[in-house]
Parts: structure tokens; C-alpha cells; sequence
């Protein structure tokens, strides 16, 4: 087969298409370490130059941190670089066990099970768990990686509005002919940053017989007073059923995932999920450096607890500016723009004054949505914030928003 003129202008056209409607995204390349300050070369090689960083999911600034570097490098050199095999071949070492333990002990649950990834976690889990008796109830606003696990497995797909517990009761009534119900639905959710009311979503999987799936991908290690994530918060420890969540974000942000929960689900997606049975072992370099992590997030809260403070500050300081914010608890604090163009400008403004937060606009979140997304970390000083909120008044300046809400936005710029 030929890849002909012919099939090379068709993909052309489409990412013209792209370009011209400002969907066009653009990788950076960073030439540090992951940090609240990181040296950022843009466009592809220009200079390096210092930014702040406000947009990992760098939240409890461990990413680079010096014990888990060590502990990395003392695992890498104790038990090698790769396992060249899937878990239940010869990918399992004393450490992925051990790591998994330590994991089932912090979220509060009977057992856990490594993945490559959460988004692995998430395609493997259902089909190894539900069949075409059951049913999944899922928040319309969950992560992609869950959509696209759905869509693996057989059992009956259903939605209910956003955090709605109405709708979700509604659904659960229309569902009660099926074998097992499952709700399903983000801790955190990860474009707006808002929390899953979790203690009502539990009421009704009990009035219902219902089990309840959490992916707290954005919320494990810094969300609830001790930081094991939603279920916390909401006062729920226990009683869900499945929590999926990763390691690629405040938990060191290498890589890895797990399914943690009831003791015969997960044991179902050791025998089943097909992530977990053909890709390869989580790197025993990454599972040291995780073991240690898991050390310090049980160690003291101090970490979460200057991530909440860093929080408030950046809340506070944008809503003085004039911004329109999302509301939310979470260190995620998106800046709305609704329109796709003036997030892009909005970004590249705030790179020219070394700030590194980036537009999130249509397809990662609805027309007309467009944002900033900005995220805090427990790596942010107060000096990094203040220089942030002083880069976004400014540029807030330039483009006339500040102080405006939605109709006024999208009246002068469009959608
Ligand atoms: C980031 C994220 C994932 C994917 O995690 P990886 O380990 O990077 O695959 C899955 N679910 C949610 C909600 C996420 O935010």
C-alpha cells in the first residue's frame, strides 16, 4: 500500500484545519527536571529560558524530590533497570507486592493491583469485573481514560448529570433489573477541579445495591486531612468498592497505576484485566522511587497541608485580580476564557512574562468552555505565587478581562 498524494493532503488538510481554528497544540520542551521553576525551550530551538511552572500535576512537589531520587537510583541498581516480562510471567517482584500493600493501607482498602498506568488501570477494570447482566452509571464529566474502559466492556452504559445525585437515583431506580450496578466517577474532576459528592453517591449504592468506582487520580496524596483522596474528604473511607488511581501525578509522577478495592474485584483483574496481563511490569526503578513516596505522604501532612495554603493564596489573589474562576476545593484552579483563541494568546502572554500555564480548550473540554487551568503545587513558594498573580494581572490587562464574567467575555471575543 502506497501512501499516496492523495491520502498525505487529506491528513494536511486536517491539521490545517486545526491550525486555522486555533486547535492546533504545540509541545514544549523542557530541558530540567520537573519543578516549580523548570527551563522551558519555545518555540522548538529557541533559547532555554526560567519559567514558573503552574501546570503539573506536580501537587505535592515529589516529582524531584531528593529522597526519591535516591531511593530510585539505590532500587535501580538493586534490582535493574527493566523486568522484560508482564506481571504474571516474571514482572513481579518482592517490591511491586510491597508497594501494593503499602498502597491498600493508605487508601483504606482490602487489596491493590499495578497497572502500567491509571488510564491502563481504567481500560482493564470493567471487563475484568462486569458483564452484559450489568450495568455502569457514569458522570458524564469522567476522565477519558474511564470512557474509553467502558467502551471495552460488555455491560449496559448509562450516564447521569454531572455530580447530579437526583439523576443518578433516577438511573439507579430504571436499573435495579440488572445483575450488579456500578456508579462510576472522577474524586476530582480533573478539567474543573470540583470534588464528587461522595457521601451521598455512597447513600444511594446502598439504597440501590449498587458498588461505587472512584478514579481519584487527582486527589490521592493530598486530598482529605491526612491526604488519601476524596473518600476522605467526603468521610467514605471504606466504602468504595473500586478506586483506580496514579502514580504519574502527586505520587511521584513517574508513571504506574492500580485498581485498590474489595479483595475479590481486584483479585478478579489479576486473573482478567487484559492491561495488566499483556503490558509490561511498572520498572522496579519506578516502584522503589514510589515506595518511597509512599513513605513521605504517611510521614507527616505537611506537604498537602502548604498545598492548601499555596491554594487559597492563588485563589484569592486571581479573584482580587478580577478573573472568573472555577469554584472548587482542589488545587486545581481553572481561569475561564470560553473563547479557544484568547486561551492560546492568553497562554503565550503569560509564557513572555515566564509563567508556564497552558490553554485547555475544545476537544479536552466542551465549545466554548476554553480555559486556563492552572494548578498549584507544594513546590510553590510564596515568591513563585506572587510573581504568578502579578504575570496574570498584567496580562489580564492587556486582553480587557479583568473583572468580566462569562456574557461579557464571550460577547467581545465569541465562543
Ligand atoms: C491522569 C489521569 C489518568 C491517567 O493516569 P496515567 O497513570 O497517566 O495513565 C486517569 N484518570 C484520571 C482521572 C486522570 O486524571
Amino acid at each position: 500500500m502506497v501512501y499516496s498524494d492523495k491520502v498525505r493532503g487529506h491528513y494536511r488538510q486536517e491539521l490545517d484545519g486545526l491550525r486555522e481554528a486555533g486547535l492546533f497544540k504545540q509541545e514544549r520542551y523542557i530541558r530540567s527536571p520537573q519543578a516549580a521553576e523548570i527551563e522551558v525551550e519555545f518555540p522548538a530551538g529557541a533559547e532555554g529560558r526560567m519559567v514558573i511552572n503552574f501546570c503539573a500535576n506536580n501537587y505535592l512537589g515529589l516529582s524531584s524530590h531528593h529522597e526519591v531520587i535516591e531511593a530510585a537510583r539505590t532500587g535501580l541498581v538493586a534490582r535493574g533497570y527493566g523486568l522484560s516480562s508482564v506481571r504474571f510471567i516474571c514482572g513481579t517482584q518482592d517490591i511491586h507486592r510491597e508497594l501494593e500493600q503499602k498502597l491498600t493501607a493508605f487508601l483504606g482498602t482490602e487489596d491493590t493491583l499495578l497497572f502500567p498506568s491509571c488510564m491502563d488501570a481504567n481500560a482493564g477494570v470493567f471487563e475484568a469485573v462486569l458483564n452484559e447482566q450489568d450495568v455502569m452509571i457514569a458522570d458524564r464529566l469522567v476522565h477519558a481514560s474511564i470512557v474509553d474502559g467502558m467502551r471495552l466492556c460488555k455491560a449496559q452504559q448509562d450516564t447521569y448529570k454531572h455530580a447530579n445525585l437526583e439523576h443518578l437515583e433516577e438511573k439507579l431506580q430504571l436499573h435495579q433489573d440488572k445483575r450488579h450496578r456500578l456508579i462510576i466517577t472522577d474524586g476530582v474532576f480533573s478539567m474543573d477541579g470540583d470534588l464528587a459528592p461522595l457521601d451521598g453517591i455512597c447513600d444511594l449504592a446502598d439504597k440501590y445495591d449498587a458498588m461505587v468506582f472512584v478514579d481519584d487520580s487527582h486527589a490521592s496524596g493530598f486530598i482529605g486531612k491526612t491526604g488519601r483522596g476524596t473518600h476522605e474528604h467526603c468521610g467514605v473511607v471504606g466504602r468504595i468498592d473500586i478506586i483506580t488511581t496514579t502514580l504519574g501525578k502527586a505520587l511521584g509522577g513517574a508513571s504506574g497505576g492500580c485498581v485498590s478495592g474489595r479483595a475479590e474485584l481486584v483479585e478478579m483483574c489479576r486473573q482478567r484485566a487484559r492491561p495488566y496481563l499483556f503490558s509490561n511490569t511498572v520498572a522496579p526503578v519506578i516502584v522503589a522511587g514510589a515506595l518511597q513516596v509512599m513513605d513521605l505522604v504517611t510521614r507527616n501532612t505537611e506537604r498537602r497541608d502548604k498545598l492548601e495554603a499555596n491554594t487559597a493564596f492563588w485563589r484569592a489573589g486571581l479573584k482580587e485580580a478580577g478573573f472568573d474562576l472555577k469554584e472548587g476545593e482542589s488545587p486545581i484552579v481553572p481561569v475561564m476564557l470560553y473563547n479557544a483563541r484568547l486561551a492560546q494568546e492568553f497562554s503565550r502572554d503569560l509564557y513572555d512574562e515566564g509563567i508556564y500555564a497552558i490553554g485547555f480548550f475544545f476537544p479536552v473540554v466542551a465549545k466554548g468552555a476554553a480555559r486556563i487551568r492552572t494548578q498549584l503545587s507544594a513546590a510553590h513558594d510564596r515568591r513563585h505565587l506572587e510573581a504568578g498573580l502579578e504575570a496574570f494581572r498584567k496580562v489580564g490587562q492587556k486582553h480587557g478581562i479583568l473583572g468580566m464574567g462569562k456574557k461579557e467575555i464571550t460577547e467581545r471575543f465569541g465562543l
